[in-house]
């Protein structure tokens, strides 16, 4: 029997085995991830702040998993060997494939930053935020020990997708933080540091500005212009001035760092022909050399025929290329001829804040409550179509009328 084997239980490997689960064809999946469990990536910022329990985002893969046609693997990938068709595990295990299909995802990226690694907390899987929200309370009761205002400090480093989202759950979770700390919500101080000027660039001005506007009235204080050259123990070094290059300091004892990802390491360390950790792929999601193997999601870089540049990493594209590979994997299975992958995008949203979102649905902008409302049932049409009516019940978002 021919064997298919999934690498990454997110948003896109979940949904090629559910896709795949489907088919009446004979074969046998082999499903491999870490965890037991999937987690919701586009809400880790929540656990990070404290706003959702991580058992709010995470459900077990074992409900996903059909036993009679799937073996779920629990354990880390290290490579890939597309020559062999083989694929090693940190449990010396080594697994061989007739269809191989990679969704690993993303991890953070520091872009050779010196003190990254060391002195800024990343927020790319479950453990990680729950790493960021278990500092951030650490640092409220070290506040009450030693009354040094900096403990009280977060600094977000990065204002894209990920960084705005976070901070204004960092706004919202502020009333529970300042409790641990015995201080009103005003003195938890939280400021973020970005690059470039314009924040929120796939976004109008208009749209962009909704945003920055409530999130500075909710006492955000923005660097804006200022690229992070160095991190310290509890300090982030800015560049001040483009002209003289001068660089000043910004201290606070939790810095979180949110300014962009790469695709897992094991595209690099499997020879992929990769950057930043995303491999070029064929239009129909296949590895350029090996029409075996399909690289989906956030290590995969497919180029959008109209902007002529890659699909962003979104789970909504990740969904949707899950979509095609078990589509395709179906057509090889019967000597058919594979489709190409399209994307036409349902608009993008970014939360800020349980209650205020904005952003674009097909070509119109929304903003404030509608997109708020919008953003949660675009969460919960990803459980129910992954996840499952049961997981969509559990771990959906219908809290909207508050
Ligand atoms: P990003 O690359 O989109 O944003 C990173 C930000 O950090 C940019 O604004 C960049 O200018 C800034 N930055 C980079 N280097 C810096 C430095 N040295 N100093 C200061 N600032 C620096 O990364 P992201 O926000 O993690 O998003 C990753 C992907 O996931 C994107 O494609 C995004 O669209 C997607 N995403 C989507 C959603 C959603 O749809 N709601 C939510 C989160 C992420």
């Amino acid at each position: 029997m021919k064997e298919v084997v999934i690498l990454g239980a997110g948003y896109a490997g979940l949904r090629t085995l559910k896709e795949l689960q489907k088919s009446k064809e004979a074969f046998h999946i082999t499903l491999v991830d870490q965890n037991t469990y999937h987690f919701e990536a586009t809400d880790l910022h929540e656990v990070a702040a404290g706003t959702q329990p991580k058992e709010k985002i995470t459900y077990n893969i074992a409900d996903v998993v059909k036993p009679e046609k799937t073996t779920f693997i629990q354990a880390k990938v290290v490579k890939i060997d597309r020559e062999k068709e083989e694929v090693f595990l940190e449990s010396g295990q080594v697994l061989t494939y007739d269809y191989l299909v990679v969704g690993l995802g993303f991890q953070s990226e520091s872009f050779g930053i010196p003190g990254v690694t060391e002195y800024a907390l990343e927020m790319v899987d479950v453990d990680s935020a729950v790493k960021v929200n278990e500092h951030i309370h650490e640092m409220m009761r070290q506040y009450v020990a030693t009354k040094d205002e900096n403990f009280l400090k977060i600094i977000v480093c990065g204002a894209g997708f990920t960084g705005i989202e976070l901070l204004g759950s960092l706004v919202e979770g502020k009333k529970a933080l300042a409790d641990i700390a015995g201080v009103t919500p005003d003195k938890i101080q939280i400021y973020c540091v970005e690059a470039v000027t314009r924040l929120l660039p796939m976004f109008d001005e208009k749209l962009a500005d909704y945003a920055v506007k409530h999130l500075t009235d909710w006492g955000i204080q923005w660097y804006t212009g200022k690229p992070i050259k160095e991190i310290k123990p509890g300090v982030v070094v800015y560049q001040d001035d483009a002209e003289t290059k001068e660089t000043k300091e910004l201290e606070a004892k939790t810095i979180i760092w949110t300014t962009g990802v790469s695709g897992s390491h094991v595209m690099g360390d499997s020879g992929f022909s990769e950057r930043r950790g995303r491999v070029m792929v064929s239009e129909d999601l296949t590895d350029p050399d090996h029409k075996n193997v399909y690289v989906i999601g956030d290590v995969s870089a497919v180029m959008d025929a109209e902007s002529q540049r890659p699909y962003p990493t979104t789970a909504q594209i990740a969904l949707k290329m899950g979509t095609t590979a078990s589509k395709n994997i179906i057509h090889q299975l019967k000597g058919e001829k594979t489709e190409a992958f399209t994307f036409k995008s349902q608009g993008s949203v970014a939360s800020i804040g349980n209650t205020h979102a904005l952003g674009l649905v097909g070509k119109s902008s929304v903003k404030g409550y509608p997109a708020s409302f919008i953003k949660k049932m675009i969460m919960n049409k990803s459980l129910l179509e992954t996840g499952g009516v049961k997981e969509a019940l559990a771990k959906g978002r219908f809290d909207l009328y508050h």
